[in-house]
């Protein structure tokens, strides 16, 4: 089992993606981008605060809000983000979100969540 976060979308998170259900269905499932691990426990789905996209800050934010409550094993990026920047004028660069969330957490980075 792992415990993992998903970064999301600010602007698609609730308007476009209401609750968040895909991707805890997937999760919860073990479908899509998930079906490598035997389990999937998500503590946390975490915005970007919107445009122009403050991942790390956020990251850092949360990381102090959940020390001493949770921890997690792996940081998905979820499809809302990679929708933004194929398709919504994101300023958001993919790879550079990449490397700045290993080097900010040394845990496992996954790009996409769900199938659908
Ligand atoms: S892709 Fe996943 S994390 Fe992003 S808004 Fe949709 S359900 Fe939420
Ligand atoms: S478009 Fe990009 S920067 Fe703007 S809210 Fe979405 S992920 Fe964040």
């Amino acid at each position: 089992m792992v415990k993992a976060i998903i970064l999301c979308c600010n602007n698609i998170r609730d308007r476009f993606c209401i609750g968040c259900e895909r991707c805890l269905t997937a999760a919860r499932e073990r479908k899509g981008e998930f079906e490598k691990f035997d389990k999937v426990d998500i503590v946390g789905i975490v915005s970007c605060g919107g445009c122009p996209g403050y991942i790390v800050p956020r990251l850092k934010l949360f990381n102090k809000w959940i020390d001493g409550f949770d921890d997690y094993d792996v940081v998905f990026i979820g499809n809302c983000i990679k929708a933004a920047i194929n398709l919504g004028g994101c300023p958001l660069d993919l790879d550079k979100i990449v490397e700045n969330v290993k080097k900010l957490t040394g845990k496992e980075v996954i790009v996409g969540t769900h199938p659908w």
